[in-house]
């Protein structure tokens, strides 16, 4: 199992540095994980959209899903033929949001590109030998780390998330586990919605993950600096993401 790095910003794209998304790959199976502004162009450089098994959105903040829009126009007018509609695992009300881009009330002119599946908590889907696994994590929306195993090996992936139990249930034993650094410092006043690079290092020390890969670094932090801090408080060096790369599993 491998997963390829398409984006890490955040809260907005930057030159060569778009917003989340990941590219999953086991076997023969391909995940597209998040499709954050900027996304779908890297994706392309990887592989082929019409060929993914599913699309897979941890939650609806447009900086981890805006860009089904563009893989919409690129499935249905940009000349990319899938054998069928393309399972989409995301909260419940993505249809809604992406029809809304259309100016359409209905989501029935969706269906030709794009099947929608509501994720709940401990949702599983099985493409083959991939197990994947969300797990509802605290954000300001309804969000789901997922989850995905293959071959013995397991992934963690946070997506957004403030500290809570969940992460570390979501990260338990993980050979991998991506997790968000996006916060500097508490803000304050504010409800949690995403951690510090210490909080990371927390959860993953807490989930006894394997290895920690810092991403979704926001504006005030560099994923460097993300990455020290979060290694000065596991005692050892952690990496942090980088647009392009493959992480073996
Ligand atoms: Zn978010």
């Amino acid at each position: 199992m491998t997963v390829t790095v398409l984006g890490t910003a955040s809260p907005a794209p930057l030159p060569d540095r778009p917003c989340s998304g990941y590219l999953l790959r086991a076997g023969e199976r391909s995940v597209w994980v998040d499709a954050g502004f900027g996304t779908l162009a890297a994706l392309r450089a990887h592989a082929d959209p019409a060929a993914l098994d599913a699309v897979w959105i941890s939650h609806l903040h447009a900086d981890h899903c805006a860009d089904l829009a563009a893989a919409f126009y690129a499935l249905r007018y940009g000349g990319l033929a899938a054998a069928g509609p393309i399972p989409v695992y995301a909260p419940a009300g993505l249809a809604r949001r992406l029809a809304g881009f259309f100016g359409r009330p209905d989501t029935a002119f969706l269906e030709n590109t794009f099947s929608f599946h509501d994720l709940h908590d401990g949702h599983r889907v099985r493409l083959g030998d991939l197990e994947l696994t969300s797990h509802a994590v605290v954000h300001d929306v309804p969000a789901y780390a997922l989850r995905a195993r293959h071959d013995g090996r397991t992934l963690a992936y946070s997506g957004d998330s403030a500290p809570c139990p969940q992460l570390a249930d979501a990260a338990r034993g993980a050979d991998l586990f991506l997790c968000e650094a996006d916060h500097d410092a508490p803000p304050p006043g504010e409800e949690r919605a995403h951690l510090t690079p210490e909080e990371a290092a927390a959860a993953a020390a807490e989930a006894g993950a394997a290895r920690l890969v810092l991403t979704h670094t926001g504006p005030s932090l560099t994923p460097e600096r993300a990455a020290a801090r979060a290694g000065a408080a596991l005692g050892h060096p952690v990496a942090h993401a980088r647009e392009g790369e493959t992480l073996r599993v």
